[in-house]
């Protein structure tokens, strides 16, 4: 996979998406990516790239001639798929980072200020992702979570997929507890199935836990998640437990 980043501010991806596992993925090749500085794309001889909106509203607004330019200049003879990160669009998900994962080029845009002007997003976005109904100052941070998000699943990032198959929100479901050495700390033990070595009960075991951890935490998460007859009878004798 190629990711490029358009940003007026490359120095904070890099660093982030240069360390631990992301880091290490794009080392060893297992996806690339280059983070674009808009403002090498301005032609405005301050290297301004922002103007104060029409609107009358207070802030700066990013131009359209800058991000345009760079989009043209980094995606020549390639048609990757354009992501602008902004609150107004679909709140990223686990499904949907899946999905990114099969496609071979993104080209993700970070706002920043008051935005963007509407016309260059009308003109090279295919699609608007949010990273939560909130604001932030500006498109990086929300860039970093895609990235990462969508390169855990590429094969290679992580030693097995079961990393993270058994993870929260893979399945719709929460993951079970997890617990390493020591096997007894202030007072508390492991569950003792973990430490049977019987597979079959171990995988039972986590089964269940994710059940009851999703209905104690998220319990509007089950509606979406394919449930067994097993499943189904745990979470009513927890729900009869907890009515008494
Ligand atoms: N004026 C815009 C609005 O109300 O929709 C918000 C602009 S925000 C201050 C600046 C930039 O941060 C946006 O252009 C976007 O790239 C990014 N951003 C802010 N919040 C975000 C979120 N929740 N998800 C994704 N990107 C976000």
């Amino acid at each position: 996979m190629r990711i490029d980043i358009a940003t007026l501010f490359p120095e904070m991806l890099e660093n982030y998406l240069s360390q631990s596992i992301v880091g290490r993925a794009r080392k060893n090749g297992v996806f690339s990516l280059e983070c674009h500085n808009i403002r090498d794309y301005t032609e405005d001889k301050h290297r301004r790239v922002d103007d104060t909106p029409y609107s009358e509203r207070q802030g700066m607004l990013m131009q359209c001639d800058p991000i345009y330019n760079c989009f043209r200049s980094v995606t020549e003879g390639r048609k990757p798929h354009v992501i602008y990160m902004s609150p107004q669009g679909k709140t990223l998900t686990q499904k949907r980072a899946v999905e990114l994962s099969k496609m071979d080029e993104l080209f993700i845009l970070c706002g920043h200020y008051e935005g963007v002007d509407s016309r260059v997003l009308e003109t090279i976005v295919d699609e608007e992702i949010s990273i939560g109904d909130y604001v932030l100052t500006g498109g990086e941070l929300p860039a970093m979570v895609l990235v990462d998000c969508v390169v855990r699943m590429l094969e290679g990032t992580l030693s097995q997929a079961d990393c993270y198959e058994d993870e929260s929100h893979y399945n719709s479901l929460l993951e079970y507890p997890q617990y390493t050495r020591p096997e007894v700390w202030q007072g508390m033990k492991v569950p003792g199935v973990l430490l049977s070595g019987d597979h079959a009960k171990i995988a039972a075991w986590r089964r269940e836990q994710q059940i009851i951890t999703t209905l104690k935490k998220r319990p509007e998460l089950l509606e979406k998640a394919a449930l067994t007859h097993d499943d189904l009878a745990i979470i009513h004798k927890v729900t009869d437990e907890e009515k008494g």
